[in-house]
Formats: C-alpha cells, structure tokens, sequence
C-alpha cells in the first residue's frame, strides 16, 4: 500500500513503534498534572500515544515517558488508573455501536434466537453471552459457536444488555456480519489487550 493511503503517524511512549494514530490510544494532562485517557481523540491540548496495551502503557510508565511527552516533571500517570479509564471508554464505544446496531436492525438477542441463527445461513459476526447468565445455555451456545467459528466474549450482565437494546434482561445478544459487527469486534479484542494484572 503506499504510504499516502495511510492516516497520521504517531509513536507508542511504550514499544516506539510507530503507527497509524487510529490504532493508538490517545492521552492528555489535566491541568492538576493527571494523566488522562482521551479515546476519542477529541481533548484540546498536547497528546502522547501508547498502543491498545497494557503491557506498552505499563512501559510507559515505568520509563517515566509521560513527563518527558508532556514536557512536565512529576505528572501522575498509574497503570491500573489509566487501565480502567480505557476500558470504561472502550466499554462506552461498544454500547455506542451496538446501539447504532440495534437501531439498523443487526442485533439479534435471547439464547434460542441466536443459537437457530447458529444453524443458519445469515449467521452472525460476533456473540455477547451475559457474565451472569446460566452455564447450560452458555456451554451449549458456546459450543455452538465455536464450532462455527464465531467468536464469542463473555461480558457485562443481563440487566446492562438488555438495557443496551431496549427490553428486558438479556443472556445472550448477537450481531449479524457488517462494518457495525467489524468495528464492535475490534473495540472487544482491543479490551483483551488492556485486561490482565499489573
Ligand atoms: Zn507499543
């Protein structure tokens, strides 16, 4: 590809590596010296750049790269802080996008819906199970799912599904293949990179 076809280029305070600015996360200081997540890029002010991961923002950290990009001593910049403020934002993205889902008719809920979808042509792109839901239609939906090759995450409870799509409680919510489904599959693999211990 040539390199005109690419977006802006920015560097991870963590790996160095360089790449493409929407592939990065996006960080600011508040004026009491906090390190702040902007995940939607839209804060005023000086901005440094780590990848979608824990480990880069944990190197960042340490190294103390966060004072030098902000050309300030002493900013506040914690691991778990930071991990947290990401993950809510990244959380925000996903029900964003699965509302605009819901609202063009791609979201598909409740276990036997999706599980016959399962055995279907349209079949979807991705499948949310509820964190709280019954092992048994878990299992069975799980495994389904699996050996078609959907991938399936385990997140958020009934009540905030069901919320998110307007009804009731909801076990299992499912979205049917589409840029939507491709974006939301994106913001979940990139909670993946943030979890974890540190
Ligand atoms: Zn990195």
């Amino acid at each position: 590809m040539s390199p005109g076809l690419h977006g802006p280029e920015r560097t991870c305070l963590g790996c160095r590596a360089t790449l493409e600015r929407d592939a990065l996360v996006r960080y600011v200081v508040t004026p009491a010296g906090a390190v702040t997540v902007d995940y939607r890029k839209r804060l005023p002010g000086r901005g440094a750049y780590t990848c979608i991961s824990r480990t880069c923002l944990a190197a960042a950290v340490q190294k103390r790269q966060f004072s030098r990009a902000f050309h300030r001593e002493g900013v506040l910049a914690e691991v778990a802080t930071l991990a947290s403020e990401l993950t809510g934002q990244i959380a925000e993205r996903i029900f964003n996008l699965l509302g605009m889902a819901r609202k063009s008719r791609q979201v598909l809920s409740g276990g036997s819906l999706v599980f016959d979808a399962l055995h279907s042509k349209g079949q979807p792109a991705l499948i949310i199970l509820a964190e709280d839901m019954s092992t048994d239609i878990a299992n069975k939906i799980a495994h389904r799912a699996e050996a078609c090759g959907v991938p399936l995450w385990h997140r958020y409870d009934k009540e905030l599904l069901g919320r998110l799509l307007g009804k009731e409680e909801r076990s299992v919510v499912a979205v049917q293949a589409g840029p939507l489904a491709e974006a939301i599959k994106t913001e979940l693999f990139r909670l993946e990179q943030i979890a974890g211990e540190c």
